[in-house]
């Protein structure tokens, strides 16, 4: 009786790179705060079309928190706002005018709005004068990032989601897509019954859920991908199955690239050893891709999370252009990121070897049209500090003071417990989220409320380049402020208020906008210079569109390279020579290799989806997935706690018999932290080690020791 009001508000899902739209049910009830009572997948959104997967469907009963924060903290007490700025914004200038601007970082996040992202990279980079700006999308997706600018001269991602359900075949590797991006999964899974003929194959150590709609599951040896790449690129040549004209046409590179691939892998049988996969098995795919028209290779982190995550890319793309599978509906390579926002943050240049819009420090002229564009008084130079790296030097006090954005580098990183060290003994931490007790704001001198879904509002890019609007529908509760508004007044603090005198998120999104049209004729994927006079009301009203949107597509673009010209200088794109490598640690004869991932109702550390009783009944405490032989062999039972250890980390689960690992393999989740009184921080036990050209690191592959409790 007491309702007054109750409405539907067009949103975005604030869960995976998949980009969902939701429609939000709003009640108004007398003398309460507004809430949202229901979600339902949009009709009209292209990533899902009316469908979401059980995370989304919760997100109503993920709404309050007991830990929500709701008040600036500094030294864990309640101040204002102006004090916890002053404070920061004071050690922030006395640190940079005493070690100069490369002494503080920024670490951000792939759930930040692209708005967010635009004003702290154009502050650090313009502003404050440093490159020591990263993002936990270096764990998400930059390999895949630099294999793009590799191949095709900009970060492009070719195909959007209809190219999943177009294709007559689709391989999937290195991703539990039914866990991961599971909308995506369900699209395939209808695709595939409605089309019989359309076949799968999952390339992935694992038997995962995903193999459930696998004509073929190739598990193959982790890390061993690249080869398998490689001895396809050769395959198809040995074959007759290249496309010529294409190749002669639109690329560059090629022969070097085949002459590695032969040598590397001169047949099936050297790609079944490498691999440690049958080789009839490998025979079986490798024909399928070859007889196929159109094939999609959908990738995600198994091929990113890589000391070699880069060539294993480029191996993919390789095989794509050699037979002109790209630019054409149902083929393509296709990098699917894990965060929401992972895209959006490339767009902005929001990764320490990224400029802005596309650009990057590589080339001066760039640097010069940016710096012009912002009329940037201290404007960086050179790329900064990747996250692992950023985090290092934090721990060495060359970084002395560090704002972390909405996440959780002390339960996500690699030897997670060495950053938490580095954390408790840096200068000045600060924090902004929007839980106040995460591990990481646990270590921060100040802690800055932020709003969360359904309180923010601004944009998101999801994986096929689709910019849609998360919309902000509830007030901001308690003292909290949006992102993009801290780091405003933040700059204003330190003296640049007038180029950070944002009115509406609408005004960074056109600045946003006209800094991607600047001297853009073909010459960066990102280009949305048909959007920079877009109106407020247009931007309220923004529906779905894939970039580019230009005068010449003003309803944005479904896929790229459909008329053969690429991002480099020549826009012919390029084949790069893979030398396929494996893993940096072999495991000895007493270790297994621990594989990370997600489970299927769980988001990064649990800190908004560890609160539902309902996601939290699908597994509801961390465990490590081991095959019944190597259960035997380590003198396990079935049910028991067992440890895996690496060095003096270590990670506590429950014994999981599965015949899904190869032997030798344990899988574990990467969600739950140090909560307990034992440790089941599985980041706590992953070496630092990182692919060099992206400086992602390599979760997928550690040897660790295995012992009964
Ligand atoms: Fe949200 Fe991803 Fe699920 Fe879609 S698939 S509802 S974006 S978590």
């Amino acid at each position: 009786d007491n309702i007054i009001a109750r409405e539907k508000v067009a949103t975005t899902c604030c869960y995976c790179g998949v980009g969902c739209g939701v429609d939000a049910e709003v009640e108004q009830v007398a003398n309460e705060p507004s809430k949202v009572v229901a979600v339902a997948g949009s009709q009209s959104h292209p990533a899902n079309l009316g469908r979401l997967c059980v995370k989304g469907s919760s997100l109503h009963e993920t709404q309050s928190s007991p830990d929500r924060l709701l008040q600036p903290m500094l030294y864990g007490n309640p101040v204002d706002w102006d004090t916890a700025l002053d404070t920061s914004a004071d050690k922030f200038r006395q640190i940079i005018a005493e070690h100069g601007p490369d002494a503080v970082a920024f670490y951000l996040s792939g759930q930040l709005l692209t708005e967010d992202y635009y004003v702290a990279n154009k502050l650090m980079k313009g502003f404050i004068g440093t490159s020591n700006i990263d993002t936990n999308s270096r764990l998400c997706m930059a390999s895949a990032v630099v294999a793009h600018k590799r191949a095709f001269g900009s970060d492009a991602v070719p195909a959007c989601y209809e190219d999943l359900e177009q294709t007559d075949l689709l391989f999937i590797v290195g991703s539990n897509a039914a866990y991961a991006h599971p909308v995506l999964f369900q699209r395939i899974a209808k695709a595939r019954e409605e089309r019989p003929e359309m076949q799968v194959v999952v390339i992935d150590p694992r038997r995962t859920a995903t193999c459930d709609i696998a004509d073929i599951h190739l598990p193959l040896r982790p890390g061993s991908d690249a080869f398998f790449f490689n001895g396809l690129l050769a395959y198809l040549a040995r074959n007759n199955k290249l496309d010529q004209s294409f190749i002669d046409a639109h690329t560059n590179g090629f022969d070097t690239a085949l002459a590695q691939a032969s040598e590397q892998c001169p047949d099936t049988a050297d790609v079944a050893k490498a691999c440690d996969i049958p080789e009839a098995d490998v025979e079986s795919a490798y024909k399928l891709f070859a007889q196929q028209e159109k094939v999609i290779t959908f990738f995600s982190q198994g091929i990113n999370q890589s000391s070699s995550g880069v060539d294993k890319g480029n191996a993919i793309i390789n095989c794509h252009l050699a037979t002109g599978k790209i630019g054409k509906p149902g083929s393509a390579p296709f990098s699917i990121t894990g965060q929401p926002n992972a895209m959006g943050g490339r767009e902005v240049g929001g990764l320490a070897n990224q400029l802005a819009a596309h650009m990057g420090f590589d080339k001066p002229e760039d640097i010069e049209r940016v710096k012009t564009f912002w009329d940037a008084p201290n404007m960086a130079q050179s790329n900064g500090l990747k996250a692992v790296d950023m985090f290092r030097a934090i721990e060495e006090g060359k970084i002395k003071a560090v704002w972390i954005m909405a996440t959780n580098p002390a339960v996500t990183l690699p030897e997670a417990g060495r950053v938490r060290r580095a954390l408790e003994q840096c200068d000045w931490v600060m924090v902004s989220d929007c839980i106040g007790n995460t591990d990481t704001a646990k270590l921060a001198h100040a802690v800055l409320p932020a709003t969360t879904w359904s309180e923010k509002h601004g944009t998101v890019t999801n994986s096929e380049r689709c910019i849609s609007l998360q919309k902000g529908f509830l007030p901001a509760p308690g003292e909290a402020r949006h992102d993009w508004q801290i780091i405003c007044q933040f700059a204003a603090k330190l003296g640049f208020g007038k180029d950070f005198d944002y009115t509406h998120q609408a005004d960074i999104f056109r600045e946003h906008a006209a800094l991607s049209a600047l001297d853009n004729d073909h010459a960066r994927a990102f280009n949305i210079s048909a959007m920079q006079d877009i109106t407020n009301n247009d931007y309220e009203n923004l529906k779905p569109i894939r970039w580019p949107v230009t005068a010449t597509a003003g309803e944005g673009t479904d896929r790229l390279f459909s008329d053969g010209r690429f991002y480099t200088p020549d826009q012919r794109a390029n084949f790069v020579a893979i030398d396929a490598r494996l893993p940096v640690h072999a495991a000895s004869l007493d270790q297994v290799v621990l594989n990370t991932g997600r489970v299927r109702d769980q988001w990064h550390t649990m800190s908004r989806t560890g609160t539902a009783s309902k996601l939290l009944a699908h597994v509801d405490e961390p465990y490590i997935d081991i095959h019944p032989k190597d259960i035997e062999q380590f003198h396990l039972i079935p049910g028991d706690l067992a440890v895996l250890a690496n060095g003096s980390a270590k990670y506590f689960g429950r014994v999981q018999a599965t015949e899904s690992q190869r032997r030798g393999e344990v899988f574990v989740p990467m969600h739950w932290n140090n909560k307990y009184a034992v440790s089941s921080c599985a980041d706590d036990l992953v070496n630092p080690e990182v692919d060099p050209l992206s400086g992602q690191p390599e979760f997928k592959h550690t040897p660790v020791r295995l012992k009964p409790f």
